[in-house]
């Protein structure tokens, strides 16, 4: 579904990623950690084609993406993106927010694509919201609809960056409740995340850098109970 070959990227003279190697399989929910720095973001975005890569290959769905990000337009759908502060256009209501993208990049009928997201702000508990604003929404309600908009694209993927990051403690539990769903439904996804109980029932892997490589990657039963690496040891024992 995803494969990256020896990503490298560099900021100026500061190289970020240093080939970073990773393949996941369709249905896979990988979970990404780390220290700060230690360049997950920028990782999640060159998969999406948000950041240009410096080297390497990216292949998303059997497209390779180019390394200008210029087939951006064919990916879009195919990678949906959900963002620590969320994102929404302030100006739209929350029904306007989901129906933007289908409506814009694939000029669906503006009836089908009402018709799916409402079953999408259904799905997510938020349905009674679609005329509000995202200003007069809570947090963990404005990322609900974050993940109902990137869903109204369809896509193949879902990358989620720190996405409770910027909650309330009592608003990330009906975020993950989301997440945990759509991970029951088969989607594919990549979650950067401090959340070690979601990555523990959650994930098929656990991958974690450090200084843009990868140190190592496991099984989360084993990732927690068994860390080989020094660096992977000192994290554990600050995040929990
Ligand atoms: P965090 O956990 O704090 O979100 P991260 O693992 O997501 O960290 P990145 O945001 O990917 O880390 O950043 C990796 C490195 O790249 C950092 O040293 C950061 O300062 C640098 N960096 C990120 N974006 C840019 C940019 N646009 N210009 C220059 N340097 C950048
Ligand atoms: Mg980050």
């Amino acid at each position: 579904m995803i494969s990256l070959d020896k990503i490298h990227k560099s900021y100026g003279s500061v190289e970020v990623l240093k080939g970073v190697s990773i393949g996941i399989r369709a249905g896979e929910r990988v979970v990404l950690c780390g220290p700060s720095g230690s360049g997950k973001s920028t990782l999640i975005r060159c998969i999406n084609g948000l950041e240009p890569r410096s080297s390497g290959k990216i292949l998303v769905n059997g497209h390779e993406l180019h390394p200008n990000c210029e087939n951006i337009a064919d990916l879009k759908g195919e990678v949906g993106m959900v963002f620590q502060q969320f994102n929404l256009f302030p100006h739209l209501t929350v029904l306007q927010n989901l129906m933007l993208a289908p409506r814009i990049v694939r000029g669906t009928a503006h009836e089908a694509v009402q018709a799916q997201a409402m079953r999408l702000l259904e799905r997510v508990k938020i349905a009674d919201k679609a005329h509000a604003y995202p200003g007069q929404l809570s947090g963990g309600q404005q990322q609900r609809v974050a993940i109902a908009r990137a869903l109204c694209m369809q896509p193949k993927v879902m990358l989620f960056d720190e996405p409770t990051s910027a909650l309330d403690p009592e608003m990330v539990k009906e975020v993950l409740d989301v997440m945990i769903d759509l991970a029951r439904e088969g989607m594919t996804m990549i979650v950067v995340t401090h959340e070690m109980g979601f990555a523990r029932t959650v994930a098929d892997r656990v991958i974690f850098m450090d200084g843009g490589v990868i140190l190592e990657e496991d099984a989360p039963a084993s990732f927690f109970t068994r860390p080989k690496h020094p660096r992977t040891k000192e994290f554990l024992r600050q995040v929990y």
